[in-house]
């Protein structure tokens, strides 16, 4: 090749490609390191305890609308740091949650107790990280993270809440896992972690709080709205729950709905449609009922006005027909 022709053809060729690549690079820069809107849902601090604070939130299930902005979060402040429950389920909500956080105190956060990994609770927990708070969950979440359920929710959540979620996204490792029930004291305040799992998921723990005689409990309980029950194995759930009342918590604050100072009669919601489901899918199964005539055929009037219902009880029951069946065929 003459030099002319090199200098004609080749030269601006490897320019245009080295333009390309600086152009390709800075655009996955730039996609690596922007990140999502702030939250712009109201995430405020209640106070239910002398130094016990949650944020609660809205009702219903994750959407563009509420920004993912479904589920709750707690906090307890103590002189020598915060313990955080939960982290909410977008990083900006974990954002949010920080500076409601900070309104409060400026006490530094020492850890994140997370009540199972749904990514409506736990999504926000690089914000904490962030801030060099710990992470505490249940061993049984690793079983979780080594599975594919963590990205296919990921692939999910991009597109249902986007632009909240995005490829900024990571998806928290927990640097402490909890092999049983756990103790510990902080700033004088002495906390109790309860391993209530399998009942919501295997993983469920529950926080308690001695001094101010409240109970985080994540999604054992749902107030004001039909729970999420799914696969969950409800017979453990139903146990769990009937725990949790034996504790007689002052305050029960909940996964989903507002903070109960009544815990007998608001763990009767999820009590009773946990009942009311094994109970019709248990007929069923017994009589050789098919999934679908019995789900037709069932009267849901008793919880059908219930926020969360049409996106959560069939699902639900479908959920509880095969664990019935299940159940049926064990051991007696
Ligand atoms: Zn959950």
């Amino acid at each position: 090749m003459s030099e002319r022709l090199f200098l004609l053809f080749v030269v601006p060729f490897f320019r245009l490609s080295a333009f390309l690549l600086v152009f390709a690079c800075a655009m996955t820069f730039g996609a690596a390191t922007a990140a999502p809107p702030p939250a712009t849902v109201p995430v405020k601090a209640v106070k239910v305890a002398p130094h016990t604070w949650y944020v609660e939130g809205m009702r219903g299930v994750p959407s563009r609308q509420n920004q993912g902005f479904t589920s709750n979060a707690g906090f307890v402040v103590t002189p020598a740091g915060v313990v955080v429950f939960d982290a909410l389920g977008t990083p900006p909500l974990g954002d949010a949650l920080l500076k409601a956080i900070r309104s409060v105190t400026r006490q530094p956060v020492r850890r994140v107790i997370v009540s199972h990994f749904h990514a409506d609770h736990f999504y926000g927990l690089q914000a904490f990280k962030r801030i060099g708070a710990e992470v505490w969950a249940d061993r049984r979440v690793e079983a979780y993270l080594q599975s594919d359920a963590p990205r296919a929710r990921l692939r999910e959540r991009k597109s249902s809440l986007a632009p909240w979620v995005d490829d900024t996204l990571q998806i928290v490792v927990p640097d402490r896992y909890l092999d049983g029930d756990t103790q510990f004291e902080l700033g004088g305040l002495h906390f109790s972690i309860a391993r209530i799992g399998p009942a919501h998921t295997a993983e469920d723990i529950t926080l308690a709080v001695r001094e101010d005689a409240v109970m985080f409990v994540g999604d054992l309980i749902f107030t004001g709205r039909v729970p999420f029950v799914g696969d969950a194995d409800s017979k453990a759930w139903l146990a769990a729950i009937d725990k949790v009342l034996l504790a007689r918590p002052r305050v029960l604050v909940p996964g989903h709905g507002s903070a109960s100072r009544n815990a007998g009669a608001d763990l009767t919601l999820t009590r009773d449609y946990l009942v009311f489901l094994r109970h019709i899918m248990a007929d069923a199964v017994r009589d050789f009922v098919p999934f679908e005539e019995v789900f037709k055929n069932t009267d849901w009037s008793r919880f059908s006005q219930l926020p969360a219902f049409d996106a959560a009880n069939r699902i639900n029951a479908y959920g509880t027909y095969l664990l019935l069946e299940k159940e049926s065929l064990g051991p007696k």
